[in-house]
């Protein structure tokens, strides 16, 4: 009898418990309720910024901070192919366009070096999105806004801990989101954050989470919002799992050094990026790209068939069907996205995963792609 290592586990063996019970025995449970407000507060510090606001997922966290910065209609923000769908649908649902970028075939991010050639008259921004632990180059990216004026937003969902030359991710844009879906650093189950210095986009960002209720008159609106409010339960779980957060970056990065000292020596694939100039990998997920002739649906399946689970790594967003039928994207190319597309995935990465389990792991790599 095998036992299945799942691709994600977290852990919530803190005061996950203790402050939930406390949410339930006080009654408060709705966005109203007091931990909101602490999760905020612990959240702001920890990331070393002024304003943060909680929401119910990190896909509305885009969302919102996409339209806070109340760019003009049809105005290109540029972004990576090579990222999940919530950040081409954050800049569309802003009536905006997005224009993308091929990846660095080494770091798997945004290809910093293709930017500029993309700007063009209606560029008014750059979202820039850390992959799966290892930050975007930054600096290049500042100097381009900079230059051309442009803002920069920061989707640093899988990036929560991580530093670019020392400065903390998710302070590193005029907004920065994160998420706390249960594969992330830390998880509410569901929920996000949007981080801020500018008291003029974080009131924007609490309106627009809050149907745009106003202040003196409540009934009253100006404009269009959403209900995408954190709740008290969530808030409980947010603030119990932040006050373990170093702690999970060291097992994430424990596990990241320990797959690669395990798999090294495969040539068949492509580790993850350890080290850049700017950062330290880590390790979000252990991505594993493979050799151009190796199929990536056949070691996937033979993986789960020896009881290791795996995801498929992003299809990129020039990829996508529903992109083609809306007339966008059609015709583009990006070389890189397309192969990581095709011949990547992730393995077992999440919290919960023991030695032995990275052990055995590595082990069932090793014998799918001894067969080739
Ligand atoms: C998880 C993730 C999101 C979306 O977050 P949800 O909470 O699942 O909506 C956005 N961007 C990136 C890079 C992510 O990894």
């Amino acid at each position: 009898m095998k036992t299945f290592i799942p691709v994600n586990e977290p852990l919530l063996n803190g005061n996950e418990k203790k402050y939930l019970l406390e949410a339930i025995e006080t009654g408060w449970i709705s966005s109203e309720g007091p931990f909101v407000k602490q999760f905020e507060d612990s959240f702001s510090g920890y990331t070393g910024r002024k304003y943060a606001i909680a929401v119910c997922n990190g896909t509305v966290a885009l969302e919102t901070a996409v339209r806070a910065l109340n760019l003009d209609k049809n105005s290109e923000v540029i972004m990576p192919s090579f990222t999940i769908i919530s950040c081409a649908l954050a800049v569309l649902r802003a009536g905006l366009k997005p224009v993308l970028v091929d990846s660095d075939p080494i770091t798997w991010n945004m290809d910093v070096n293709r930017i500029e050639s993309k700007i063009t008259s209606k560029t008014k921004a750059i979202m820039a999105v850390h992959i799966y632990g290892m930050p975007v180059d930054m600096e290049p990216v500042i100097k381009l806004a900079e230059k051309y004026g442009l803002k920069i937003i920061e989707d640093a969902a899988e990036a929560l801990g991580q530093t670019y030359k020392g400065k903390k991710c998710g302070n590193l844009a005029d907004i920065s989101i994160f998420s706390f879906y249960p594969n992330k650093h830390i998880t509410t189950g569901e929920g996000g954050m949007i981080l801020t210095n500018d008291p003029g986009l974080a009131d924007k960002c609490r309106s627009l989470r809050n149907l745009c209720f106003q202040p003196k008159k409540r009934f009253l609106h100006e404009e269009l919002g959403h209900n995408f409010r954190m709740t008290n339960l969530q808030a409980a779980v947010g603030l119990a799992q932040l006050e373990r957060i170093e702690e999970f970056i060291e097992i994430k990065c424990s596990m990241g050094k320990k797959y690669t000292k395990l798999l090294q020596d495969i040539s068949l694939i492509q580790l993850p990026a350890h080290k850049t100039g700017y950062a330290e990998n880590i390790y979000w997920v252990y991505g594993i790209l493979l050799k151009p002739e190796i199929s990536s649906d056949v070691v996937m399946q033979k993986l789960k068939e020896k009881g290791i689970g795996t995801r498929p790594f992003f299809i990129g967003m020039h990829e996508q069907p529903v992109f083609h039928k809306m007339g966008l994207f059609s015709g583009e190319k990006y070389p890189i996205a397309e192969n990581l597309a095709k011949k990547g995935f992730y393995i077992p990465s999440g919290l919960a995963l023991t030695q032995e389990q990275i052990l055995i792991t590595s082990q069932k790599i090793r014998e799918v792609l001894n067969e080739w």
